[in-house]
């Protein structure tokens, strides 16, 4: 894989119990890699192909070929994510899709262990190497912040007494972070279970407060993680940093199709800016990466959530994106923008 390539799944959830009472059609249908969306207002038309990397199906028997359980996901995508974190990379693994189509559960999932999802997963196997590891020489730190960003502002989500917006601001060095945001180490994977539990459900509490739903923002977890090597014959140390930013995105919908007014419509203009920014932070990169390119104008300053990710998208670091559909024909206009997007990601 070249330096800023993009490894893209896509991923069809099962029906939803509306969809089931709509009798809602499969407009879906994946082989191998490759994904088809049939246009249900016009059936002749030839269904549209794509090719990802991954193309993964989950409402029919486990069987078949294309059936994705969470921990499939978990091992071509997270697992290959972690080991490039482990040789010193950056990465980031990013949902997309609309509301409903199944971000939150491929990167939270459920509490029934079948059903972690990548997050949970990955922080695990995290654990379980370190603990494996028994070169004396090798020490590790991780640490973990978790915000989520709503109109282009940052609430930490690890602490939600801290209400206000936090200042984005730039480290010569380090690059973009965020002031004030909480950084705990962790020991072990309880310790980032509980973590993760505090701040879901922050992000429920401050959604229902301000009146929002959680759908509108997109929500950031990070794991930095240190590895710090000591020679023994000559004391000297070196140590490789790692950033994992795993992002579950606000809903891809546009404002238009929910019927948005006023404060909801500025809102939705406000998501949208990062997630098209983000879509031409991702293509841009790939365009550099295929034509092997050093240097192209990338627009990362033109949201806080890719200017956030700057250091986890280009450069040095390896990047994954999951889209989630819905398979019901009555949701096909925002699947097919969901495909568009994914493909361009290429
Ligand atoms: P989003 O985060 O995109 O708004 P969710 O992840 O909350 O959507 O998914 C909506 C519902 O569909 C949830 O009840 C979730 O458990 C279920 N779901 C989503 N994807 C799958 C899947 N691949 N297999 C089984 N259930 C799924």
């Amino acid at each position: 894989m070249s330096g800023a390539s993009v490894k893209v799944a896509v991923r069809v959830r099962p029906f939803n119990s509306r969809e089931l009472s709509k009798e809602s059609k499969c407009i879906i249908q994946m082989q191998g890699n490759s994904t088809s969306i049939i246009n249900p207002k016009n059936p002749k038309e030839a269904a549209k192909s794509f090719s990802f990397d991954y193309s993964y199906w989950s409402h029919t028997s486990q069987d078949d070929p294309c059936f994705a359980s969470q921990s499939r996901v978990y091992n071509d995508i997270g697992k290959e994510m972690l080991e490039h974190a482990f040789e010193g990379y950056n990465v980031c693994i990013f949902a997309y899709g609309q509301t409903g189509a199944g971000k939150s559960y491929t990167m939270m999932g459920k509490q029934e262990e079948t059903q972690a999802g990548i997050i949970p997963q990955l922080c695990e196997d995290l654990f379980e190497k370190i603990n494996d590891n028994n070169n004396d020489e090798v020490s590790f730190s991780v640490e973990v912040s978790y915000m989520e960003i709503y109109c282009e502002r940052v609430r930490d989500l690890l602490n939600p007494k801290n209400k206000g917006n936090l200042r984005v601001r730039e480290h010569p060095l380090l690059g973009p972070y965020v002031e004030d945001l909480s950084k705990l180490a962790v020991t072990s994977y309880t310790d980032i279970a509980d973590l993760m539990d505090a701040g879901n459900k922050a992000r429920t509490v401050a959604a229902t407060n301000m009146n929002e739903t959680s759908s509108r923002s997109h929500a950031v977890f990070t794991i930095v993680f240190t590895q710090k090597r000591l020679d023994i014959g000559t004391n000297l140390s070196t140590e490789k940093v790692s950033k994992i930013s795993l992002v579950d995105l606000a809903g891809s919908e546009r404002a238009d199709s929910t019927g948005a007014k006023g404060t909801r419509l500025k809102e939705g203009a406000n998501i949208n800016k990062s997630l098209t920014t983000l879509g031409k932070v991702i293509s841009a990169l790939a365009e550099v990466s295929k034509k092997k390119k050093k240097t192209d104008f990338i627009p990362y300053r033109d949201s806080v959530l890719t200017w956030l990710l700057r250091e986890n998208l280009g450069g040095n670091s390896r990047t994954a994106m999951v889209a989630a559909l819905s398979p019901a024909d009555i949701n096909y206009d925002e699947t097919l923008s969901t495909l568009r997007y994914a493909d361009r990601a290429k």
